[in-house]
């Protein structure tokens, strides 16, 4: 149960606009549905951390937790390109 913000009548959940008032209700944060960790695109900055880079500055105002996700693994992938290449 939810409430509209201009005139305080009971409004449905699902209801995008007020019955009472006719005024536009809040949308509940839909925006950051698609914000969540991608393991495809992980593994990919993991292999190639350029790519993880790229995909994090593109992410970073949009979708924090995705680009976090990317960033973290293209640095993990970075240090481990850095440690085989010592080896080999
Ligand atoms: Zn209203």
């Amino acid at each position: 149960m939810k409430f509209c913000s201009r005139c305080g009548k009971e409004v449905l959940d699902e209801a995008i606009i007020c019955m009472n008032c006719g005024c536009a209700l809040e949308e509940k944060a839909l925006a950051n549905t698609k914000d969540v960790e991608n393991v495809g695109f992980n593994v990919l900055s993991f292999f190639i951390p350029l790519v993880g880079l790229i995909l994090y500055c593109c992410w970073k105002k949009e979708c924090p937790k995705k680009a976090n996700g990317v960033g973290k693994w293209a640095l993990i992938g970075f240090v481990a390109n850095v440690i085989l290449g010592c080896f080999l």
